[in-house]
């Protein structure tokens, strides 16, 4: 509390002052709000060739914005959104939009949707998947579902088959983050993903030629490749990084360099200027 801080000082509203339990908790009863108050929308990030440039898919990044408390980063908020089981209804209005979104794009172009441990295993995920793509029209090869690793720490079991069960509507999975979590190469021996995003931390590593980093990078693209995944470098903000990255052989690139997450009349914007290419 900001009272009786010692001194006999008493200071005024500060909000660095209050606890993050106190902050969680008052996210937690606006973001129960939030959906019906349409204060969430969708930005799109373009994840291009690493050879060509040439636009592949874009991903879809929620955006909260409060009407007091502003644009609250969703590092804050999906964790609580996961904590209350809010991620169900708030991701699956992110899946229908993304898919609905992307019927605008040219039909090479995937959508790629992130899926939270917690929206994957309960509820009837396959069933709003098929949904999602029923009513949008999107064929479900250009749908990407992106998991993290921990999806595979939850208990009781029933990941993979419902992984397998995505799998064989036609989606394609990523595994998101890749080497941030508990990093277990048996589970690549289960699922084919399609594609392994390496995380940014990294990109950001090798960079600045950290030797480890490079060697797991280039490990870990040979590793996707044999297992004919492709890998996507994550938070590519240097011609430094890009060239990197591409020497070291992934195969696709997403990051500020080729573009921010934008509005969805932005993203579609790109399509209309010099041959879908996005530019830097
Ligand atoms: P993520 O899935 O790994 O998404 C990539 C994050 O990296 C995004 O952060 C993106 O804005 C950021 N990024 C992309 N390029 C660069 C770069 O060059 N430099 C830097 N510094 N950052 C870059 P964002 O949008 O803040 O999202 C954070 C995380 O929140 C996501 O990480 C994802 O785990 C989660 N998230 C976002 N939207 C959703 C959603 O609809 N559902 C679920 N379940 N999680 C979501
Ligand atoms: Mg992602
Ligand atoms: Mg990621
Ligand atoms: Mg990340």
């Amino acid at each position: 509390r900001a009272k009786d801080q010692g001194g006999g000082i008493v200071y005024a509203y500060e909000p660095q002052l209050h606890s993050h339990a106190e902050e969680r908790r008052v996210l937690e009863i606006a973001l129960r709000k939030a959906l019906e108050r349409d204060q969430l929308t969708v930005h799109y990030q373009p994840v291009v060739a690493a050879d060509t440039g040439a636009i592949e898919s874009f991903e879809a990044l929620l955006r909260w914005t409060h009407p007091e408390l502003g644009p609250i980063s969703p590092a804050k908020f999906v964790p609580i959104a996961e904590d209350t089981r809010l991620i169900g209804p708030i991701g699956d209005w992110v899946l229908m939009t993304a898919c609905t979104e992307a019927r605008n794009w040219p039909d090479h172009v995937r959508i790629a949707v992130n899926v939270s441990a917690e929206q994957l295993m309960n509820g009837n995920f396959v069933g709003t998947v098929v949904q999602a793509l029923a009513r949008s029209g999107l064929a479900a090869n250009r749908l990407e579902l992106e998991v993290t690793e921990s999806v595979f720490l939850r208990e009781g079991g029933g990941v993979t088959d419902m992984l397998d069960k995505l799998l064989s509507l036609g989606v394609r999975l990523s595994l998101d983050d890749f080497g941030t979590g508990y990093s277990s190469l048996g589970y690549l021996a289960k699922i084919r993903f399609n594609t392994i995003k390496i995380d940014r931390s990294f990109v950001q590593a090798a960079a600045k030629n950290v030797a480890e980093a490079i060697a797991i990078i280039r490990a870990v693209v040979t590793l996707a490749s044999s297992l004919d995944m492709t890998t996507t470098a994550e938070g590519i903000e240097t011609d430094r990084e890009l060239t990197l990255m591409r020497d070291l052989g992934a195969k696709k690139i997403q990051g500020f360099l080729f573009g921010r997450p934008m509005p969805a009349r932005d993203a579609l914007k790109l399509f209309n200027r010099d041959g879908e290419r996005a530019v830097a």
